[in-house]
């Protein structure tokens, strides 16, 4: 089956709204022209809006860095998915960098995930080992066991897509090999087939994310195992950024 190619970026805690803006106005005209690639932009909560102006009327959608799984109320600094709904159809869930640096668990993370769906945003779940993981032989043991607590209970799954993001390769310039992370996503596309039947398997996009940039990219999205990336500090650059979106159009459908 082929998949949509799918590129997002993720930019953290960069930008102030003006460079936010400038950033996508550098980018709108030439990420529009891969009609064959499906392309979102995750920036700081407070860009959501005056991006949406921006996008609206193009084929780029939105998305966000985070949630938090109730809808409202006492919850001081937290943003929902109710909130987010109007401008996101993405939502970035468990980021490495939430769970190490946030304390998220996977017992969190399947609470948000829960919600997003219910709410009708779709959530990019990340999973990605640590060096010590990678380094001790059980990568794929530690994504799958990331996998399973996550989705929990979780009953469909068509609407999600899932990242693995080794957190040895974000932001360190020391990208995965090719062959290293098809392993992975055929074992991820396993899991799936056997937890929610081969279907849904084959309908799930799997982005690779980790030091991705517009020389590296094509090596992933031609590999027929990943389904597009979810790209840090080159979403960041313009040029990078639209090459890679250029990279993914050669390989869409
Ligand atoms: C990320 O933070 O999701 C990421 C992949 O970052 P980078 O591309 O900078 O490694």
């Amino acid at each position: 089956m082929k998949r949509k190619p799918l590129i997002a970026g993720n930019w953290k805690m960069n930008t102030s709204t003006d460079e936010a803006v400038s950033l996508v106005k550098e980018m709108l005209a030439e990420l529009e022209k891969s009609t064959n690639v499906e392309v979102t932009l995750c920036p700081p909560f407070i860009s959501l809006i005056p991006l949406y102006d921006l996008v609206s009327l193009s084929s780029i959608s939105l998305g966000a860095q985070n949630m938090h799984y109730e809808e409202k109320g006492a919850f001081t600094g937290e943003i929902s998915a109710l909130m987010l709904k109007p401008f996101c159809k993405y939502v970035i869930i468990g980021h490495s960098e939430r769970r190490q640096l946030f304390g998220e668990t996977n017992e969190i993370i399947n609470k948000k995930l829960q919600k997003a769906l219910e709410v009708g945003i779709t959530p990019i779940l990340c999973l990605g080992e640590t060096l010590e993981h990678r380094n001790s032989g059980c990568a794929e043991k530690m994504i799958i066991n990331q996998l399973r607590a996550s989705l929990g209970n979780i009953r469909d799954i068509s609407s999600m897509v899932i990242a693995y993001e080794p957190i040895w390769a974000i932001g360190t310039g020391i990208n995965a090999g090719v062959n290293e992370v098809s392993l992975i996503m055929d074992a991820i596309r396993r899991a799936i087939s056997d937890f929610y039947g081969q279907p849904s398997a084959e309908r799930l996009r799997l982005l690779y994310g980790g030091s991705v940039n517009s020389h590296n990219a094509i090596d992933y999205l031609s590999s027929g195992t990943i389904d597009g990336a979810l790209v840090g500090g080159a979403s960041l650059k313009a040029q990078q950024f639209t090459g890679i979106v250029k990279q993914a159009s050669q390989v869409g459908c």
